[in-house]
């Protein structure tokens, strides 16, 4: 096990590291920092969610970009505005040593105006959505011509969305000599042609799904009648009182419906999805950061790489359209080094697909009654 030193970070980023508590290096810091600090490669970086993915490129890009130059030379694309806010808040955390470095966020919902103000005043890197990111471009309120190193994260997630022909106007603006570094949890088809399309050669990174955040997490189902989720819900909440929580359901509808019927019924609540207001979202958000709320109900979309520390429990109200999402799901408790609990609710019509996550996660499924005995108010 390489030490952050023996990686070769810089004495800037080495202090920003211990400021940050980091003791050791991830096991994809390990294998992806010495790659992309020696070579001008492409990489491709398989792992799951909350394996310290951000640092993996963050510090790289970080040590190789001229931070004296105010040219925009990395861009980092990431699939939601809270994520892309996350990511700015680390870069500027590792950074936070490199003096002059300006890490603008880019991204849907703000003014574009202001964002392109941060952009003129001279920012090495960019982290964006890929739509506003095209926005932007198509209205030359950025310049991209200079990149030297592009990022996709989540890029699973980002084709997923359906971006992926905002990602490929982006790139066609990118110099055809950067590096391009994806990183990704899963490797669907997309994922692959993506990496086959716009890259030469790349490295290839996987970090194991036996890695420490994935075997923490235990998955439980529980089957009930379709008309019962909610009352299953209740109960599973009931008979875990310190419960923090994400719980998934499929449509923007069902979610905010959730959420209310819990408010409703006194539980420690809040909805998270895309029809609510950006203002709404970062309250929420904020809220639940504070642990002001309990249980954060949420779509995939909005809920997207959040990196809230110590849930103890994913509920799946409902399974997602696409098994693989199950992962992202689940990924969000059991990060660094704790245990969670993911647990799904499911009708007998959709109980054969536990089945199906079974083989992508590698795991078994512990088949569990809803509590009951407990006061339940309905
Ligand atoms: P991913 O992008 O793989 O989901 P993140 O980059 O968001 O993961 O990191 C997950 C959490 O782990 C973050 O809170 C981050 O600050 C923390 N983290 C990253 N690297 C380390 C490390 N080497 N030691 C301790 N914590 C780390
Ligand atoms: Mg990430």
């Amino acid at each position: 096990m390489n030490t952050f030193q023996e990686l070769g970070l810089n004495t800037d980023l080495l202090q920003a590291i211990t400021d940050l508590g980091f003791t050791e290096p991830s096991e994809v810091q390990q294998k992806a920092i010495p790659i992309l600090l020696q070579k001008e490669t492409d990489l491709v970086a398989l792992a799951q969610t909350g394996t310290g993915k951000t640092a993996a490129f963050g510090f790289p890009m970080l040590q190789k970009i001229a931070i004296e130059s105010r040219t925009t030379q990395g861009l980092i694309l990431s699939p939601t505005r809270e994520l892309c806010l996350q990511i700015t808040n680390e870069m500027n955390l590792y950074g936070k040593y490199c003096k002059g470095l300006n890490v603008v966020a880019i991204y849907g919902g703000a003014s574009i105006t202001e964002q392109a103000r941060d952009v003129k005043r001279g920012a090495q890197i960019i982290v964006a959505t890929p739509g506003r990111m095209k926005d932007m471009i198509s209205r030359r309120l950025v310049d991209i011509s200079k990149i030297e190193y592009a990022v996709l994260d989540e890029a699973d997630e980002m084709l997923n969305m359906g971006f992926k022909e905002d990602i490929t106007e982006i790139l066609s603006h990118t110099p055809a000599e950067k590096n391009t570094w994806l990183f990704s949890a899963t490797m669907p088809k997309e994922v692959a042609s993506i990496a086959k399309n716009f890259m030469h050669n790349p490295q290839e990174i996987t970090v194991g799904n036996k890695n420490e955040s994935t075997n923490t997490v235990s998955h439980e189902y529980y089957l009930v009648n379709a008309r019962d989720r909610y009352i299953a819900l209740k109960r599973l909440a009931d008979a875990n009182p310190d419960i923090f929580s994400v719980i998934f359901c499929r449509t923007k509808r069902d979610t905010q419906k959730v959420a209310e019927r819990l408010i409703e019924d006194g539980y420690s609540a809040g909805a998270l999805h895309g029809d609510l207001s950006q203002n709404q979202r970062d309250l929420v958000m904020t809220s639940f950061r504070k642990k002001q709320i309990q249980m954060l109900v949420a779509t995939d979309v909005a809920a997207r790489g959040i990196d809230v520390d110590d849930i103890t429990h994913v509920i799946n109200y409902q399974l997602p359209d696409e098994i693989e999402t199950y992962t992202h799901r689940s990924g969000r408790t059991g990060r660094a080094g704790k245990t969670g609990v993911s647990m799904v609710i499911v009708s007998k019509s959709e109980v054969r697909k536990i089945k199906s996550i079974e083989r992508i996660i590698k795991k078994e499924f512990e088949k569990k009654d809803i509590p009951d005995g407990m006061e339940i108010c309905e």
